[in-house]
């Protein structure tokens, strides 16, 4: 059982958007074994229960935290409407009170406190892993409620994400080739892996059985040796975003792409796995007038999310890869609008999202359309 990354420390807040707050809930409880934060907050119910991973993070303020929430489940309601999913968008977040990484017992006992809040909502909102926390964690929550997803998959669960992550993104990837080359084929093409870790490894594989030659790059010096393994060159990870390839896909952190190397970019297509891969959303339009397609990364990494609504509603083996591959169609859709009516990428996959939500939120207009 994976357990996800441990805590990690909160050094960006500065740079990300403000927070808008037109939640349906927002619960800030104190936990009651651990006397740390549990802040949920539910976006949207309109289309189905709010599902949402739980962040295990050390914010330098109790507001930051409260952002975070509020923005990250306003996303996960434009990626479940995008991807045309039954369910709603939603967040925690466990507030740590230092840098260290907790004890076994201590972070035991705040997955209880997550569960108890959790539980409280009734189903309103479901939780799930996400940056700190893993399976086994949610396996402990899963002792308190039944509102949690990401199980391992002795307790029913559909286990790592990864795989079907790598699956869409390559859907993605054929998407953007088509619009791009005008076909879908990867065997001429190159592409360039920043990031070698669980969606970047099955990334490789799946591209280079495909024919395509794929380059990769990870911090991690390690990773190189899987590479070697892979049949994939290396990259220098510093200068790996401005390689000369076909496509350039992000799988490690987010905001790979930034005003200092965008103008440098050696990519015809920008498609991966890493949630919010532009450092500003306004880098979308630089983009598409330096003629780079671009795959919003919500729509192209939505695999993960269709991985746990699998989990919720028992779908089959067949029916969940079909939703999966349903990306790479997504993805064909929103680049024909984007191009027919002269926006980018990233405002065609907004707008459908909101179209999907209707009349049944009161965002008709999310933020950056
Ligand atoms: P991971 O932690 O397994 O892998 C990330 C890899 O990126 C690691 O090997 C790390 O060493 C490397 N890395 C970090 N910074 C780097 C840098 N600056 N340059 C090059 N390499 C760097 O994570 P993952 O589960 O593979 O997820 C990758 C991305 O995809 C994340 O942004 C995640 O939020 C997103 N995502 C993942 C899933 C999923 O199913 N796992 C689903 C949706 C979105």
């Amino acid at each position: 059982m994976s357990r996800g990354n441990g805590q990690a420390t909160r050094t960006d807040g500065d740079r990300r958007p403000a927070a808008r707050l037109d939640h349906e809930e927002l619960v800030v409880r104190r936990g009651t074994r651990t006397g740390l934060y549990v802040v949920i907050a539910v976006h949207s119910t309109a289309l189905g229960p709010a599902l949402g991973g739980a962040r295990l993070w050390h914010y330098r303020t109790p507001g930051d935290a409260i952002a975070d929430a509020l923005r990250l489940s306003e996303a996960m309601t434009f990626k479940a409407a995008a991807a045309g999913l039954d369910l709603g968008g939603g967040k925690a977040v466990l507030c740590s009170d230092s840098d260290h990484e907790l004890t076994d017992r201590r972070r035991r006992e705040l997955m209880f406190d997550l569960g108890d809040v959790v539980e409280s909502l009734d189903g309103r909102y479901i939780t799930a892993e996400d940056v700190g926390t893993g399976t086994e964690d949610m396996a402990a929550i899963h002792e308190r409620t039944s509102h949690v997803v990401g199980l391992p998959e002795a307790l029913g669960g559909t286990g790592d994400p990864s795989p079907l992550t790598a699956r869409g993104v390559e859907a993605a990837i054929r998407a953007c080739c088509e619009r791009r080359f005008g076909s879908r084929e990867l065997s001429d093409r190159t592409v360039c892996i920043v990031g070698l870790g669980h969606v970047g490894t099955r990334l490789a594989e799946r591209l280079i059985s495909a024919g395509a030659k794929v380059i990769a790059a990870d911090i991690d010096a390690e990773k190189r040796g899987v590479a070697a393994d892979l049949g994939a060159a290396w990259a220098d990870a510093g200068s790996a975003m401005t390689t000369p390839c076909d496509v350039l896909a992000p799988c490690a952190l987010g905001e790979a792409i930034d005003r200092d190397n965008l103008s440098s970019l050696g990519c015809e297509i920008v498609c991966g796995s890493a949630n919010n891969v532009l450092a500003e959303e306004r880098l979308a339009d630089e983009l598409a007038s330096r003629g780079i397609v671009y795959a919003p990364d919500f729509i192209a990494n939505a695999g993960g999310l269709i991985n746990v609504y699998a989990e919720i509603h028992e779908l089959d083996e067949a029916r969940t890869t079909r939703l999966v591959d349903g990306i790479g169609e997504t993805v064909a859709l929103i680049l024909v609008e984007a191009e027919e009516r002269s926006v980018t990428p990233l405002k065609a996959a907004l707008e459908l999202a909101a179209e999907r939500l209707g009349e049944t939120h009161p965002h008709r207009q999310p933020a950056a359309a």
